[in-house]
């Protein structure tokens, strides 16, 4: 039995990085990005109105009482509007500033009277500054800024921004294939009809679930019931197919957890076997070759659940291009600090990690539900994990971190 983090760092010591693939842009949230990026389209591209009124030359302020209202620029087309001396040019939001102006008034802070004549004069109640209301080209950047590094997370906002260069496609870390093979003879798939002593399979749409929120493509999904044959036949077609196997149930010590030996049969060598953790202890990690990855997660849906959390998703991660803050393997969820609602204790040798509810408003942290691996109601219940160390008692106010489950806006 091996430590947590010992597991862990053999793990990522074993994950390759993807490689590079270039997809559409709009596929491209969520993903890392494989190569630096250089602006190639100055932002503005050309000096622009930030309003809505009239483009004039500062200094007439003072030398006239109103301004002739010369013509209109819009957004999208340059006009050939130069400004002259005395004049204003109505612009729009966007619009290119036309030649000689310096300075744009907002419309608010403006009057226009009619003349006789039909011609237009402008009073300008509010003075403004010398190019006051003009977006100056490459304010924001310029051509040949790096505008992202390489492993960079693409988010909305910076699809935007490459879009911005007008870019349609990004080159991006490409995700692992990922084969999920359930176990278990007692296993309905949803949608049938339960006969007793039989349960559903909620594992496999939990983790498909799962590696897809990883960022991960499922290939796969295989159930295999409890006999040599099948179950070698379903993870000899996962190690095919897939570059990760995820499969649940069947890796403890029953006659029945067929998994390890029939992995090894397929030439997967076994990294470790069983874990320092509660729950998950049975957890396995194995390779075949540089390439193929196998994990094998109790089938215990709690367990399942914690044992993906702690060793798979930081794989999945790593193959996807997220780089770690610190060097250190550490669980890739979201800490929050909160203060504890009731005292617990870890009497075992591993660490537990406790069910239970954050209220992020009141940073209070309460355990939920029964702490058993087999309670999917608990679980469900629950937006955090404590890591609760063996031997330790924890005092009711102590403030711990806690990992949070399920980010949700
Ligand atoms: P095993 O690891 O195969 O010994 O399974 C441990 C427990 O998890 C047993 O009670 C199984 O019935 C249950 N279990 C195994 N696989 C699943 C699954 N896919 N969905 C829900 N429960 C499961
Ligand atoms: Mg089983």
């Amino acid at each position: 039995m091996i430590e947590e983090d010992e597991a862990r760092n053999k793990i990522l010591e074993r994950t390759p990085i993807g490689s590079a693939v270039r997809i559409p842009l709009d596929e491209a949230c969520g993903a890392y990005l494989a190569k630096e990026l250089l602006a190639t389209v100055d932002l503005p591209g050309f000096d622009n109105s930030s309003m809505d009124g009239y483009a004039i030359r500062a200094a007439d302020q003072q030398n006239f009482e109103t301004l002739r209202v010369g013509g209109e620029q819009p957004a999208g087309p340059v006009l050939p509007l130069p400004v002259a001396e005395g004049e204003a040019i109505r612009i729009f939001t966007g619009a290119p500033i036309p030649d000689e102006a310096d300075a744009v008034v907002m419309q608010e802070d403006t009057q226009v009277e009619e003349g006789a004549d039909g011609e237009r004069w402008l009073r300008i109640t509010d003075p403004v500054e010398k190019g006051e209301n003009i977006r100056a080209c490459g304010g924001d950047l310029c051509v040949g800024q790096k505008i992202l590094s390489a492993h960079d997370l693409l988010t909305s906002s910076r699809i935007g921004l490459l879009a911005s260069q007008g870019l349609d496609w990004v080159d991006v870390i490409g995700s692992p294939r990922v084969a999920i093979v359930v176990t278990g003879d007692e296993l309905v798939p949803v949608g049938r009809p339960l006969r007793k002593g039989q349960i559903y399979n909620s594992n496999g749409p939990m983790l498909q679930t799962l590696v897809r929120q990883a960022g991960a493509k499922v290939e796969r999904v295989f159930h295999a019931k409890d006999d040599v044959e099948t179950v070698e036949f379903f993870l000899s077609e996962a190690l095919e197919h897939c570059d990760i196997t995820i499969v649940t149930g069947g890796v403890s010590v029953g006659e029945r957890d067929l998994v390890k030996d029939r992995l090894n049969a397929l030439g997967v060598d076994t990294g470790f076997w069983r874990v320092k953790v509660k729950p998950g202890k049975p957890f396995l990690f194995g390779t075949r070759g540089e390439d193929r990855l196998v994990f094998g997660l109790p089938g215990n849906p709690v367990s399942s659940y914690v044992t993906f959390l702690l060793f798979v998703l930081p794989a999945l991660l790593k193959w996807r291009g997220r780089v770690l803050d610190d060097e250190k393997a550490t669980v890739p969820l979201q800490k929050f600090k909160a203060r504890l609602l009731t005292e617990m204790s870890n009497p075992g040798d591993r660490p537990h990690y406790i069910r239970g509810r954050v209220n992020v408003e009141r940073a209070t942290f309460e355990p939920l539900g029964l702490q058993e691996s087999h309670a999917v109601f608990g679980l469900s219940q629950a937006n955090a994990l404590l890591r609760l160390d063996p031997q330790v008692e924890l005092k009711k106010h102590a403030r711990r971190d806690v990992f949070l489950l399920d980010p949700a806006w």
